[in-house]
C-alpha cells in the first residue's frame, strides 16, 4: 500500500483551532434513530491522537483522537439505556452505544488511578466546533498491533510531525511525568 498517509478524518485535512471561551457542547453517537447524547460543560483538555488498540476510532483510521474532561462536567442527556461498558475489567470503562458501537465516554472508577476524575471523550462526535485541538500523538508504535504496516511507521511519524503532533510511543513526557509523580507520592518516595 502506498500513497498519502491517512491518519484520521479530523487530522487529515489539518487541525482546527480551539474557539476562545468555548463553553462545551454535545457528543452524539452514530445511530440514525434515538442516538445517545452526552452533554459536556466546558472545554476539553489534553486532546491527542492515540494509537492504542482500545480507544474507539472510525472505520479505516490509524489513530483515535481522544481528549479528557472532568467527570463532573459530563452528563448523559439522551438514550442512556443504549450504553454498555465494552470491557468491565479494563482500567478505563468505555461506555459504548450497543447499536452503533461508538464509545461515548471512558471513565476510571479506581480512585487511586492518576487519571481518576477525568473522563475520556472523542470530540469528533460533536456537532459543535471549537474543542481543544490534538496536541501530540501517543502510543504510535501500537498501531502495528491493530494491523498497520510496520514498514510505514517512518512515514506515519513524519506525517504526524507535519501536522504538529509530536509522536510518542507512550503518553507525552508531561503526562508520563504526571503519572510518575502520582505514583511517587502514593508510595511516599515523594512528599505529597
Ligand atoms: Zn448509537
Ligand atoms: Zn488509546
Amino acid at each position: 500500500m502506498s500513497g498519502p498517509i491517512s491518519l484520521h478524518p479530523s487530522l487529515d485535512k489539518g487541525i482546527l483551532p480551539a474557539a476562545e471561551n468555548f463553553a462545551g457542547g454535545t457528543l452524539v453517537c452514530r445511530c440514525a434513530h434515538d442516538p445517545v447524547e452526552v452533554t459536556i460543560k466546558g472545554q476539553s483538555a489534553h486532546n491527542h491522537a492515540c494509537g492504542c488498540t482500545k480507544c474507539w476510532k472510525p472505520e479505516g483510521a490509524l489513530f483515535s483522537v481522544v481528549a479528557v474532561v472532568p467527570r463532573e462536567s459530563l452528563t448523559v442527556t439522551k438514550n442512556a439505556g443504549k450504553l454498555t461498558v465494552v470491557d468491565p475489567t479494563a482500567v478505563i470503562q468505555r461506555h459504548a452505544c450497543r447499536e452503533c458501537g461508538v464509545h461515548m465516554y471512558g471513565r476510571i472508577e479506581n480512585t487511586k488511578h492518576p487519571f481518576y476524575g477525568l473522563d475520556f471523550i472523542h470530540t469528533e462526535l460533536s456537532p459543535q466546533t471549537g474543542w481543544s485541538p490534538p496536541e501530540f500523538a501517543a502510543f504510535v508504535s501500537s498501531i502495528i498491533e491493530s494491523g498497520a504496516d510496520p514498514t510505514r511507521q517512518g512515514a506515519v511519524r513524519a506525517r504526524l510531525r507535519e501536522l504538529g503532533l509530536e509522536p510518542y510511543d507512550c503518553l507525552s513526557p508531561a503526562l508520563m511525568d504526571f503519572i510518575a509523580t502520582h505514583v511517587a507520592k502514593a508510595s511516599g518516595v515523594l512528599r505529597a
